[in-house]
């Protein structure tokens, strides 16, 4: 599905992104671990094509994605400041990507509420983006994300201002949606507790490379470095 082959991305002389080699499989759920600017929505970034790679390649389904731009490359994006369209209300939002698609009415209309119910906001469909809180507008642009049900779906800390309960519970529905649906997915995420409970495989960054990839069972009893298990035992 994904491969990332020497992906480069330098800002002056630093690369932020260094040579990273990476490949998810279809219907695969990855989630990236790693420090603050360790080069997680980097990553995500240039794979969404907002980002160019200053060396490497990016592989979607075997095709080279350099100057394929972010609409043509078939990738649904959740990002840290998720922006909502503030003009729309909440089922607009929900439907731009449905709208995007040409479905009939009466069906965007059925699966905004479907999408609305799943992230714990039935019936919130009319509400303007201003009246909510950060958590109500996170899971609005999560319902956006999956609503065109996109094949690769790339998550930057998408339940980050969720408290604990919420966010348990729709780690668990939303592994069953993936399922599901088929969907692979690259999650990045600060809690370990989520990733562990998301994803088939973990991926630790440090300072823009893999530091170390695998189950979260293989992750979690055999850290491959000192700064794995130290990363691993502090993020608590
Ligand atoms: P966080 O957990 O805080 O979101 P991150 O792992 O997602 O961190 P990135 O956003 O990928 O980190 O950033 C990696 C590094 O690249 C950071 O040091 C950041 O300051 C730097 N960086 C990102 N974009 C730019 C840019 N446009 N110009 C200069 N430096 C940048
Ligand atoms: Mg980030």
């Amino acid at each position: 599905m994904l491969r990332l082959d020497g992906a480069t991305v330098r800002f002056g002389k630093r690369a932020v992104l260094d040579d990273v080699d990476l490949e998810v499989a279809d219907h695969e759920i990855v989630c990236v671990l790693g420090p603050s600017g360790s080069g997680k929505s980097t990553l995500l970034r240039v794979v969404a094509g907002l980002q160019a790679a200053d060396a490497g390649r990016v592989l979607l389904d075997g095709r080279d994605q350099r100057g394929v731009p972010v609409h043509r490359r078939g990738v649904g994006l959740m990002f840290q400041d998720h922006q909502l369209f503030p003009q729309r209300d909440v089922g607009g939002n929900v439907a731009f990507g449905l709208r995007m698609r040409g479905e009939a009415k009466a069906e965007q209309a059925r699966r905004v509420g479907e999408l609305l119910d799943m992230v714990g906001l039935p019936g919130a469909g009319r509400r303007a983006i201003s009246t909510l809180s950060g958590g109500e507008q996170q899971r609005v642009a999560l319902a956006r994300a999956l609503a065109p049900e996109p094949k690769l779906l790339m998550l930057d800390e998408p339940l980050g201002q969720l408290d604990r309960g919420l966010r348990e519970r729709l780690v668990v529905e939303l592994r069953q949606l993936f399922g599901r649906l088929g969907t692979t997915v690259l999650a990045v995420t600060h809690d370990q507790g989520e990733a562990f409970a998301l994803a088939d495989r973990v991926v630790v960054m440090r300072e823009g490379r893999i530091a170390q990839t695998g189950t979260p069972l293989e992750v979690w009893q055999r850290p491959a470095s000192e700064f794995v298990a130290r990363f691993l035992g502090f993020d608590n």
